[in-house]
Formats: structure tokens, sequence, C-alpha cells
């Protein structure tokens, strides 16, 4: 019996038995590749606005420690349990190793909607989530970042937090900071960057121009929204779009800058036209070449999968695509998938520089962060299609075999301990 249950990690696992057995890994060996180091479980308690008291609870899974500390975002969400942030730390690792960083995976969350809390109420979240962390944390044993729910302010708390009980700046404890505080140029546009850099990498592969092909993304937060941008300024029409709050599409295209304007605002795509608004529900079966779930896990399941009718499945999103889904597509070889491992890898990637340009406390410009993430996702993807190729399996299989590889040899050459 493990404490990791839920449709999430039920999810990681199945994915994990289906590459060991590709990987012919004995059974004595999987559960230790499988089931994380360490989970931490805290209770997050803070003074409301209005005088009354409430709790939250918080997680942190650390997954494995055999390749220097670890790395992963941390979720606000309501959905966040400990079966969901096991899953998204496992998935960590193996995008870590399949990129080349020298990291473990983790993630961390607290079940709540940000939302409902205040400006205030949030920071005292924030601050009290990482002073309960701070036994298990340090910038060499693991290193948090933002994910959904979570932004760069949220992240300055946490390195404040972690510094005043230090006694020193320590901005390597956490990435994904705005730049006055340590951060790196080019952390925030960097997953969606990525994104769209390996759909025309993709493209190129099944010949199809960028320029005017049509594309669908579901989520506009930070990695919906700079996907958008990013494939925009590569020529691709937007004919679809959603967020929590509101679906649009217009296959003549929506008008990108506008809507980038109006959530820069509002904060939600809601509001933005009465003209082009859609049924969320059947957005992401639309004709389209690009599809681009940047939102939640398990939007597409064998059924939905059935009904894509999409060239290019570009996951931004981490688990966007259940494993019923993918013996769907593996019979769709017309369906070019870029696995989330891969998809939104370029987050961790300039994550990593950022940690590294702290701890040397030497800064690069913008256009050195992006020409390095580029040379990293090039490389990772060409070593998937070379592997994809050569054994016949999908990307998913050949992206998540390489990764789960690297761990394993590392595990071998050092013995039980990490
Ligand atoms: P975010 O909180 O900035 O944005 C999440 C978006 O999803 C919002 O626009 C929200 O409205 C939308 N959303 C929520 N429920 C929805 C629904 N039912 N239908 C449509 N849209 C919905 O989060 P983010 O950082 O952009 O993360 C999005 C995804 O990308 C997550 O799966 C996250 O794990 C993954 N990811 C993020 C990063 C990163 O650098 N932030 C890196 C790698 C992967």
């Amino acid at each position: 019996m493990s404490i990791y249950t839920g449709p999430v990690f039920e999810m990681a696992r199945t994915q994990f038995h289906r590459i060991a057995d590709h990987l012919a890994i004995p059974a004595d060996e999987r559960d230790r590749l499988l089931y994380p180091k360490r989970a931490i479980a805290v209770s997050c308690p803070i003074h409301r606005d209005d005088g009354t008291t409430a709790v939250f609870q918080g997680y942190r899974v650390q997954h494995h420690l055999t390749l220097g500390p670890t790395k992963g975002g941390t979720r606000f969400a309501p959905s966040v349990d400990i079966g969901e942030v096991g899953a998204l730390a496992v998935w960590m690792s193996w995008k870590c190793a399949l990129a080349g960083l020298p990291y473990g995976g983790a993630k961390g969350g607290v079940t709540v909607d940000p939302r409902s809390l205040s400006r205030h109420e949030l920071e005292a979240l924030s601050r009290r989530y990482m002073q309960e962390m701070i036994p298990f944390v340090g910038p060499h044993t693991d290193v948090m970042a933002p994910d959904m729910g979570t932004n760069e302010q949220i992240m300055a708390w946490f390195m404040d937090t972690y510094s005043m009980y230090q006694g020193q700046t320590v901005m390597e404890i956490v990435t994904g900071k705005p730049v006055a505080v340590g951060g790196t140029l080019g952390r925030k546009e960097a997953t969606g960057r990525g994104v769209a850099y390996l759909v025309e990498r993709a493209m190129g592969r099944l010949g199809v121009p960028m320029a005017g092909a049509t594309a669908i993304v579901q989520g506009f937060g930070n990695v919906g929204s700079v996907t958008v941008a990013s494939l925009a300024d590569r020529g691709v029409k937007l004919i679809g779009v959603s967020d929590h709050t509101a679906c649009y599409a217009d296959p003549r295209g929506l008008d990108v800058s506008a809507l980038l304007q109006h959530v820069d605002k509002a904060g939600i795509l809601a509001g933005f036209s009465t003209e082009a608004l859609a049924d969320p529900a059947g957005l992401l079966a639309r004709p389209c070449d690009i599809l681009v779930p940047a939102a939640m896990e398990r939007v597409i399941d064998a059924a939905m999968a059935k009904r894509l009718q999409c060239r290019v499945l570009a996951e931004a999103a981490n688990g966007p695509t259940t494993p019923d889904a993918d013996e769907v597509l593996e019979q769709r070889p017309e369906i070019f998938v870029l696995p989330d491992i891969l998809c939104n890898a370029g987050g961790v990637i300039v994550s990593y520089f950022e940690w590294v340009q702290d701890l040397q406390q030497f800064f690069w410009d913008e256009a050195e962060v992006t020409d390095r993430l580029y040379r990293v996702l090039q490389r990772a993807f060409a070593q998937v299609m070379e592997r994809a190729g050569r054994e016949g399996v999908s990307h998913r299989t050949a992206a998540m075999a390489i990764g789960v590889q690297k761990v394993r040899d590392a595990k071998q050459a050092r013995g039980l301990f990490p």
C-alpha cells in the first residue's frame, strides 16, 4: 500500500511500467525507480483578512536525489493532493534526465484556489508554506519553481522567507523569480517559447510550413499565453483558445495581440469578445494543424484521442494525455505527438540556467539564455526522434525510455542509498 493514490499517480505508474517493460527492467528494481524518495506534508495556518484563521494542506515530493538536488514547481490549486504532486515529481525526473540536467524531480503544492485569497492572504500562505519547508529544501537539496497558480511574485516571497531564516540572501533557493531579485531573463517566456520551437521542428519534419498553419490552445496562463505569442511570431494563425472562464474560436483567426492585451489587464479571457464564443467541450476536437493543451492533466482520454483532428499534438501541460489515449494515438501515426516531458521542458531548462547564474552571481543576456535553451531542446528532440525511429516506438516511449534509462544508470552506478 502506498500513499500515492489517485488518477494522476495511476497514470504515472502505468506509463512507467510500460517503459520498464520496454527496457526489460526487472521487477525488483522498479519500485526503487518509481517511488519518491521523500514526501513532506505540512499544515499551513494563516490569518484571514476577516480575522479568522484558516489552515491549508501543503505537500512537497522529492523523487530521487541520485543526480543532484531535486527540482520542480509549486502548484496552488484545489486539486492538489499527495498523489498528484507525486506524479508530477516523477515526471520531472524523466524530464530533467531527458534534457541532461543535473537534477532529480520534485513537485510541491498547496490545496487551495489562489483566486479565493486576497493578495495579503496569498502572501501569508506562500511565506508560511516556505517556512514549513525550510528543513527539507535548499539550493543543493531541493529547488522550487512556479507552476499552475503560482508566479514570479510568489517565488520572490519564497526566496525572501528562506533568506530571512538563513540571515543572508539565497537567490538560488528558487527559480522563476523576478529579474530584480536574481531571476533570469527569459524564464517567464521559457516554457511557451520552447513549445513553439519544438512545434516548428515537428512541422518541419512533416513538411508543413508554420506560416499560415492553424493552432488551438487550451489554457491561457503563463505557458498558454507565451505559446500563443511565440506561434504567432512564426506566422501561425490562432483559431481557438480557452481558459477556465471562456472559450473562443474563429476559423478566420483570432486577434492575438488584442487577446494578450485583454488578459494582461483582465487576468482572464472572459470579456474579450461576444462574437467568437465557443463550446469548450468541443475545442480540442476542432480541426487544426497544431493542438496545444496548456492547462491541466488528463484532458485527452481515449474517446477524445479518437476525435482529434490535428497534425501536431504539443503537450505543453503536464500529463494531458492518458495512457488509454496513448494506445489510440499509437494507431494514429498521422498525429505527431510532442510528449510533455520534451514539449514543456523549456521551463526547467531555463530554471537550471537561473540556478547556475545565481550560484555564480554572473548573469547572461536574454539572447544567450534563449540560444542555449534552443540548443538543449534541439539535442533532446533529435535524441527522441532517433530512438523512436530506431526502436519503432512512439515519441513518448522514446522520450521516457531515455529519461528512465539515465536515472537507472545513475542509480546502478551509485548503489542503493540515493
Ligand atoms: P497558470 O496557472 O499560469 O495557467 C493555467 C491556465 O489554465 C489558466 O489560463 C487557467 O484559466 C487555465 N485553465 C484552468 N482550468 C481550465 C479549464 N478547465 N479549461 C481551460 N483552461 C483552464 O499555469 P501554467 O504555469 O501556465 O501551467 C499550465 C500547465 O503547464 C500545467 O500543466 C503545468 O504543470 C505545465 N507546465 C508549466 C511550466 C511553467 O514554467 N509554468 C513548465 C512546464 C509545465
